[in-house]
C-alpha cells in the first residue's frame, strides 16, 4: 500500500475523521464524565503491536472511540478539577491543516509566513500584558516546558557562571513547575525559599523582602522572585505589583507564573486583578487552559527577547545554509527546541475565526459561573468556603469534618459520573476545589454540579 494517499484517499479518510469528530461532540454531553470501570482487558488488547498488512479504518476509528470512553473525560462540560479547557474543534482542525503542511518551524527563513502567524499571537499577547518593544517569546507544549527557558534566561542573566549561592522565591502555593525548572537548571531545591502567605492566602511580600535581604546578608545571590497569578490550589493572585516592584528594588528576575490566571487579562476584571504584570520579566500562559485550545499549548511571553536568545542560542555547522528573516525571530535560538512542529495555527484559526471577544465573552462568563456557584455553597449550613474566588475557582469543605470525610464527600459528589471535581490541600487541610472553566460548562452544567453537592452534603 502507498504510504502517500490519493484525493480520493484523502477524502476518504478525512470524511470519516471528521465524521468521527462530529459523532463525538454529538454525544458528549450525554457521556459520563468519569468512567472508572475497569479497563484492564482493554489495556492489555491495546498494547499489541501494529501489524503488517493494512487495516480497515472503521474498525480502526471504533477502537478509538472505545479506547476514549474510559477513564476521566477531560473533554466534558462536567469536568471541573483542576483546570478545564474542554478543547476548542477549531483548534483541532488547524492542527490537522498545520500537520499537513508539517513546515518547520524553527527558523524563520524557512516559513516566514507561518512564523508570521504564530509571532503575531505572541506579539498580541506581548502588548495585552503591556510588555514594551523588544519583547517576545515561545509557543510551547505546556506550562511546565515553557517555565524552563524562563529560568535558563534568569539564571544566564542576572547568575552568570557558579549558582551555587543563588536563590530563587516562590509562594507557598506556587506550582512544582519552577521548583522543578530550577532543578534541571543548575538549582537545587535547597535554594529554593518558600515565600509564606498573608491572611489572605497570598504572597507576603514583606516576608519575601526580609528572606531576600537575609540572603544577601549570608554571602547568597538572590536570582528570581515568582509571582503567581492564579495558584493551582485556590486559583488567588499574588500580590502582583508589590511583587514586581520589589523584584525591580532588589534586581531579581520577575517571573510570573500565569499558567492558569493570565489569560484573565483578556478581561476588565482580570485585568485589575493581575495589575502589576507589565513589571514581569517573563510570563508563563496555558492557552490549554484559560483560553480553551487542546492541551500541548504552553506560552512563555519575556520582557527583553535577547535575554532569552542569548541563553539558548548555539549554532550548527550543518545549519550554515539557514538565512535570516527580516522582523521574525527563529525560535530554536530561543529555547531548548530545534526541530518543532508548527504551533501557531492551532492559536492563530480559533483566535482569527471566533474573534477575542469571544474568548473575553467566555472568560467573563466563567468568572461569573464561579461567583454564582460561591453564592450558592456558601448558602449550604454544613459547608465553608475558605476564600471568595478571585477568578474561577471555588474552595469548599465541611464545616465540622476532618481529612476523611470532605474525601468521603468528594467521592459520593464523583460517584454521580456526571461532574467531576477535585480537592487540594489548604493551610493544612483537605479542602474540595470546582473550577467551572471549560468551553462546555454554562450555567446548567453548574446548576447540576451545586445540585449533586448539596444531595451531597444532605
Ligand atoms: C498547570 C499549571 C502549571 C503547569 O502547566 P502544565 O501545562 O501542566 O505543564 C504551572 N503553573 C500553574 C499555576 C499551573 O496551574
Amino acid at each position: 500500500m502507498n504510504l502517500e494517499l490519493d484525493r480520493d484517499g484523502v477524502d476518504g479518510l478525512g470524511r470519516r475523521a471528521l465524521d468521527f469528530v462530529a459523532d463525538y461532540l454529538d454525544r458528549l454531553p450525554a457521556e459520563p464524565t468519569l468512567n472508572d470501570a475497569d479497563a484492564s482487558g482493554l489495556v492489555h488488547g491495546l498494547l499489541a503491536a501494529p501489524p503488517e498488512k493494512p487495516g480497515d479504518l472503521d474498525t480502526l476509528l471504533a477502537a478509538v472511540a472505545e479506547a476514549g470512553t474510559y477513564g476521566l473525560n477531560t473533554a466534558s462540560g462536567g469536568y471541573l478539577a483542576y483546570f478545564p479547557a474542554g478543547g476548542l474543534t477549531s483548534s483541532a482542525v488547524g492542527e490537522l491543516i498545520a500537520q499537513t503542511l508539517n513546515r518547520f518551524t524553527g527558523f524563520a527563513a524557512l516559513a516566514p509566513g507561518l512564523v508570521a502567524m504564530e509571532q503575531s499571537v505572541i506579539r498580541w499577547l506581548c502588548g495585552e500584558f503591556g510588555l514594551p518593544a523588544g519583547s517576545g517569546g515561545l509557543v510551547m507544549t505546556g506550562g511546565s516546558m515553557a517555565t524552563l527557558p524562563a529560568v535558563v534566561a534568569a539564571r544566564d542573566s542576572r547568575v552568570p557562571g557558579d549558582v551555587g549561592r543563588a536563590v530563587v522565591y516562590v509562594g507557598e502555593h506556587a506550582h512544582y513547575c519552577i521548583a522543578k525548572s530550577a532543578h534541571i537548571a543548575g538549582i537545587a531545591a535547597g535554594q529554593i525559599r518558600t515565600v509564606p502567605s498573608t491572611q489572605d492566602m497570598r504572597m507576603d511580600v514583606a516576608a519575601a523582602a526580609r528572606m531576600i535581604a537575609a540572603d544577601r546578608a549570608a554571602g547568597l545571590q538572590p536570582l528570581m522572585l515568582v509571582g503567581t497569578a492564579g495558584a493551582t490550589s485556590t486559583g488567588l493572585v499574588d500580590p502582583l505589583d508589590e511583587i514586581g516592584k520589589l523584584a525591580g528594588r532588589e534586581d531579581l528576575w520577575f517571573h510570573v507564573d500565569g499558567a492558569y490566571g493570565a489569560a484573565y487579562q483578556l478581561t476588565d476584571r482580570g485585568r485589575a486583578l493581575l495589575t502589576g504584570i507589565e513589571r514581569a520579566d517573563s510570563i508563563v500562559l496555558d492557552p490549554h487552559k484559560s483560553m480553551f485550545m487542546p492541551y500541548g499549548t504552553g506560552m512563555l511571553l519575556v520582557r527583553d527577547e535577547a535575554i532569552l536568545r542569548t541563553a539558548h542560542a548555539v549554532g550548527g555547522d550543518y545549519l550554515q545554509d539557514i538565512g535570516e528573516a527580516p522582523a521574525l525571530p527563529d525560535y530554536a535560538t530561543l529555547g531548548p527546541e530545534l526541530t518543532r512542529e508548527w504551533r501557531g495555527l492551532r492559536l492563530w484559526l480559533p483566535l482569527h475565526l471566533h474573534g477575542v471577544a469571544a474568548f473575553r465573552d467566555a472568560l467573563d462568563e466563567k468568572i461569573d459561573l464561579a461567583a454564582w456557584v460561591h453564592k450558592e455553597l456558601s448558602q449550604v449550613p454544613t459547608l465553608e468556603l475558605p476564600w471568595e474566588p478571585d477568578l474561577t475557582v471555588v474552595g469548599f469543605r465541611l464545616r465540622h469534618g476532618d481529612s476523611a470525610a470532605n474525601q468521603a464527600l468528594l467521592e459520593r459528589i464523583n460517584a454521580s459520573r456526571r461532574v467531576f471535581l477535585s480537592s487540594t490541600q489548604v493551610g493544612g487541610r483537605y479542602t474540595l476545589r470546582m473550577c467551572p472553566q471549560s468551553l462546555r460548562t454554562h450555567a446548567p452544567e453548574v446548576e447540576a454540579a451545586v445540585d449533586i453537592i448539596r444531595g451531597a452534603c444532605a
